[in-house]
């Protein structure tokens, strides 16, 4: 209690001491933890627009689920992206994976918790997890940062540590989207099968591109029992030439 009091001076005194700035453009802003006006008008919200599934951009003939999902439903029942992949929210993602800034995780929290829907009792958020190798080098895993921002602006639980990722996965780009399955097949393990068992796990990540690599985490979930998986990202690619890049 008096940690938590003690902290909220801080921070309040942080706040006081630095003004709040755009994370993109690094201008002076009112509002802590969002755009500026130019920049906000240069993002692509994408919220809850599209399929009510897998949240693509719907034909004009189709009405709340794409053709795709309608035939086959996906293992992940609702998936959702705060904003369109482009420079400027790639940017964010690259900075909060290098500059390890907390400031940008709460941005990404901010424009991604309404996005999160509980259903019932409140879901188990869930990072999408680096191989240890990995995050002994960068010593942080940037969507756990995300994942506890939100569990903190959500009320809701947060566990970093209940998905493993059990080998290196080799870098994606450039790979097509049956290469990209195959490299990141069972990859991931469930550590502690009862927090699972039963619950609805929403996965946090940063960007999402194909969706392989959340995919099996979700068949890994799934199989330790979850009873449904959903996925909440920053940054999600619309354009599919961006993938090569
Ligand atoms: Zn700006
Ligand atoms: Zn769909």
């Amino acid at each position: 209690m008096l940690a938590g009091w003690l902290r909220f001076c801080a921070n309040s005194l942080l706040d006081f001491a630095l003004p709040p700035r755009c994370p993109a453009c690094g201008i002076i802003v009112t509002d802590p933890h969002s755009f500026c006006t130019a920049c906000w008008k240069q993002v692509e919200f994408l919220g809850n627009s599209g399929c009510r599934a897998c949240g693509r951009p719907l034909a004009s003939t189709e009405r709340e689920e794409c053709a795709v999902c309608l035939a086959q439903p996906p293992r992940i029942a609702r998936s959702r992206a705060a904003v369109a992949y482009d420079d400027l929210s790639s940017g964010l993602a690259i900075r909060l994976k290098y500059g390890r800034k907390v400031a940008v995780a709460r941005t990404m929290a901010r424009y991604m918790a309404p996005l999160v829907k509980p259903d019932g009792e409140a879901p188990l958020l869930v990072p999408v997890p680096l191989h240890r190798t990995r995050l002994w080098a960068r010593g942080f895993n940037q969507s756990a940062l995300v994942a506890s921002e939100l569990s903190r602006k959500l009320g809701m639980p947060a566990d970093p540590f209940v998905l493993r990722r059990t080998r290196r996965t080799p870098a994606l780009k450039g790979m097509s989207s049956s290469q990209r399955r195959r490299a990141v097949a069972g990859a991931f393990r469930v550590r502690n099968k009862s927090r699972v068992e039963g619950r609805t796990v929403v996965l946090i990540d940063d960007v999402l591109t194909t969706g392989s690599t959340a995919e099996a985490c979700a068949r890994a979930l799934m199989r330790a029992g979850a009873a449904r998986v959903e996925l909440v990202s920053w940054a999600r690619v619309v354009r599919p030439s961006q993938l090569m890049r």
